[in-house]
């Protein structure tokens, strides 16, 4: 077993789509372990996505990623990390395969309505950003 961190983002929580994204995940045999929900400061937007320091959209998505409530959940699978990141799709709705949740349901490549940790280094990293 391999854990993972997936965190609904703010244009899904403001669209009432936390349930459907917590259904696509269980029924896809992820197992949610830990789940919260809050509304991120500045400071912690910053922190959490410090490895895009100095990328042209990162003032865009810290607003964004304050914007609303978001729900960050600790989940169990084998394989966890790459199973979640084929499942969510690519970080651009326009180039995500079919039936990926963010093909579904994302906005746009800002407001994409999910985040998955991309390692298992990463995973561990973040998931102790939210969890103790
Ligand atoms: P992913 O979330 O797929 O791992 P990245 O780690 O590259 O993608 O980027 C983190 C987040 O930053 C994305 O999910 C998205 O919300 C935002 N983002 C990435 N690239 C862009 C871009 N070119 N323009 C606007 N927002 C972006
Ligand atoms: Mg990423």
């Amino acid at each position: 077993m391999n854990r993972t961190l997936l965190i609904v983002k703010p244009d899904a929580t403001d669209r009432n789509l936390i349930g459907h994204v917590v259904n696509r995940l269980e029924k896809a045999r992820f197992k949610v372990v830990e789940m919260r929900m809050l509304t991120l400061t500045e400071e912690q937007a910053r922190k959490f996505y410090a490895v895009h320091e100095g990328k042209p959209f990162l003032n865009d998505l810290v607003a964004f990623m304050t914007s609303g409530r978001v729900v960050p959940m600790v989940l169990e699978k084998e394989n966890a990390v790459e199973d979640l990141r084929t499942l969510i799709g690519a970080t651009n709705p326009a180039n995500a395969a079919c039936g990926t949740i963010r093909s579904e349901i994302a906005l746009n490549i800002e407001k994409n309505s999910v985040h998955a940790s991309d390692s298992n280094e990463n995973a561990a990293i973040e998931i102790a950003f939210f969890f103790e």
